[in-house]
């Protein structure tokens, strides 16, 4: 177990499909394509298998997270889901 105290997040993240580290933890660049010039879609694959993936993407709407890949989605599909959620409030509140 020595070993394991020194493995990096990203060793750690990436060894281990069991382990509580988020993906995104071994490495955060990739969760900012804006930043980086990628395009986000490592990211994606990444969080398509997350299991924090809804309370994720969930904490990111409420806060409206301007910036990187939350939940699986980049900010502008972020800004969609959240016109959605708002035109089906509307539809519903009558
Ligand atoms: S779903 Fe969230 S916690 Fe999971 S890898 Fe993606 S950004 Fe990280």
């Amino acid at each position: 177990m020595a070993a394991a105290h020194g493995m990096s997040a990203a060793a750690k993240a990436t060894a281990n499909p069991t382990s509580r580290i988020p993906l995104c933890r071994a490495d955060p660049e990739l969760f900012f394509p804006e930043r980086n010039r990628n395009t986000g879609g490592e990211a994606k694959r990444w969080c398509a298998g997350c299991r924090l993936r809804t309370p994720c993407l969930m904490a990111a709407l409420d806060r409206q997270e301007p910036h990187g890949i939350w939940g699986g989605l980049t900010p502008s599909e972020r800004a969609d889901l959240l016109k959605r959620r708002e035109v089906i409030a509307n539809v519903t509140a009558g």
